[in-house]
């Protein structure tokens, strides 16, 4: 799967971060940046609960076909 953060909607304000520390950071600018491209289905339980948990409903996924990856 492919994470994104809507810049215009995030607020920084590090719920996700919090969450998932591996798929989350918060960049210079002080809001969240998605670290893995794609993100590991190991993390998918984490990720929708850090995006059910974005009071801003900044992060969206995406589903991969990601045998393709794992090739
Ligand atoms: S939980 Fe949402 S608003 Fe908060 S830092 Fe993460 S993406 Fe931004």
């Amino acid at each position: 799967m492919r994470v994104y953060i809507d810049p215009e909607a995030c607020l920084g304000c590090g719920v996700c971060t919090a969450i998932v520390p591996e798929v989350f950071s918060l960049g210079d600018e002080g809001f969240a940046v998605v670290l893995l491209d794609p993100v590991d289905e190991l993390f998918r339980d984490l990720v929708q609960r850090a995006a059910d948990e974005c009071a801003e409903e900044a992060i969206r996924v995406e589903e991969t076909h990601d045998s393709f990856y794992k090739i």
